[in-house]
């Protein structure tokens, strides 16, 4: 074989790729529901908009970024993650005009140049929200319960909701400092990576896997002891509201994200069985980004979930499919059955039912093992003696009933079957 698709992409087959759709379609029904509109954005984008946005000393930007120079002499990059492209969207467009709070979700591909492994790719799928408009704790909390309520309406419960606040930008210098004066003496202890990050951003220094650095870290000053007052009244706010939402969350001081634009409330949702990539979702608010980027300053808080991790976390477990239409599969048999049968299968489609056929015409015995196959849970037999009583053999597999049923009640006859 030539051609192979390339390192860290992957083909969704058809024999996932109704999980992909059931999921999909799961996530634009509940985040309608949530008064959440979909909004998609160009798979690329200026360069310099992840650039101002992400920050220079994010991984993602110092070394994941797919970016090219194009025939017109633009610097373009594929799409790292979505809030930055929402967010000039929203500007770009004046979405802010007509209402108070944006509500808007997505759904999309992302590409980012990572050393793939199992639950990272280097093109992957995420959804998320953004809510553009309200400084209010208690949108943060909406926020952390969507994502939450999501993930576990999938029936992923093995997960840890971890939380923190990392204040203003004020904050975070006096608090920078703080750390810097922490590790200034540990400095030979630390990692290459860590040493790096002691000049140009040493919060990610907190991000840290390496175990030795965790164990010393904890001794080190925590971001909650530097809030300011009202920085300190939303955090409160924040886990009041999921309180009483009874979402379980743990506090985790060294929750600053990857990200720059991240200002007070930051959570992760992770799972606690999926090993190393066990991030789901990861979000937070991000008051400043509008702005910086040229909008009418305005809040805003979001989220972004791994589409591949949570098929991951759900795995032979599905929810979704249980909620499913029941399969039909159509029988016909013999000459003279055909022109019925397709007919009946053009009526039972256009009533909305999910229905196969055999176009092989191949014997009873064969279609009955198809249907099977598929996991039918109704069949219908028309034969011979089906044609001239015109009558169709209606098998709930269920339960096992079958009962003949007039050509012209069919389509009742399912409906009350459900
Ligand atoms: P981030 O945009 O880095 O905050 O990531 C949000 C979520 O996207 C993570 O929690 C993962 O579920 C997912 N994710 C991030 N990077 C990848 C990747 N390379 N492959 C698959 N999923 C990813």
């Amino acid at each position: 074989m030539k051609f192979r698709s390339i390192k860290g992409t992957y083909d969704v087959l058809p024999d996932v790729s109704n999980k992909w759709k059931s999921i999909e379609s799961y996530i634009h029904k509940n985040l309608n529901r949530a008064g959440y509109n979909e909004i998609r954005t160009p798979i690329f984008e200026n360069t310099e908009l992840f650039k101002r946005s992400v920050g220079l000393d994010s991984d993602v930007v110092s070394k994941e970024m797919y970016s090219w120079i194009d025939q017109g002499g633009t610097d373009l990059t594929l799409k790292p993650e979505y809030t930055a492209s929402v967010v000039r969207s929203y500007i770009q467009n004046n979405l802010g005009a007509n209402l108070p709070v944006s509500k808007l979700y997505y759904i999309g591909d992302l590409f980012r140049r990572e050393r793939p492994q199992k639950g990272r790719y280097r093109q992957f799928r995420q959804f998320g929200i953004e809510a553009i408009g309200s400084k209010y704790p208690e949108q943060d909390s909406e926020v952390i319960s969507i994502a939450y309520n999501l993930i576990t309406g999938l029936g992923i419960n093995d997960i840890t909701l971890k939380l923190n606040s990392i204040g203003s930008s004020e904050t975070r210098k006096n608090y920078k400092q703080a750390l810097l004066k922490f590790l200034k003496p540990k400095y030979d202890q630390l990692s290459e990576t860590s040493r790096n990050r002691f000049d140009s951003n040493p919060l990610r220094i907190l991000d840290t896997k390496n175990k030795s650095e965790i164990e010393l870290l904890k001794k080190a000053p925590k971001i909650t002891e530097y809030l300011s007052k009202e920085d300190d009244l939303h955090f409160t706010e924040v886990k009041t509201y999921l309180n009483d939402l009874s979402i379980p969350f743990t506090l985790d001081t060294n929750l600053v994200r990857g990200l720059d634009y991240y200002t007070r409330t930051t959570f992760e949702i992770a799972s606690n069985t999926l090993g190393a990539q066990d991030a789901i979702c990861g979000g937070g608010r991000y008051d400043k980004l509008v702005g910086s980027l040229g909008g009418k300053p305005s809040p805003a808080v979001g989220f972004a979930a791994g589409l591949e991790r949570l098929l991951l976390a759900m795995g032979d477990k599905n929810e979704l499919a249980n909620k499913e239409i029941k399969k039909i599969y159509l029988i016909g048999l013999g000459d003279k059955a055909r022109s019925t049968m397709m007919k009946i299968l053009n009526n039972i489609r256009s009533s909305g039912y999910y229905v196969e056929f055999d176009s092989l015409r191949r014997s009873l015995k064969a279609q009955l093992r198809e249907s099977n196959k598929l996991g039918a849970s109704i069949t219908i037999i028309i034969g011979e003696q089906e044609m001239e009583e015109h009558c169709a053999q209606i098998k709930d597999l269920t339960s096992g009933n079958q009962e003949s049923v007039p050509f012209d009640s069919i389509i009742s006859y399912i409906e009350d079957l459900k």
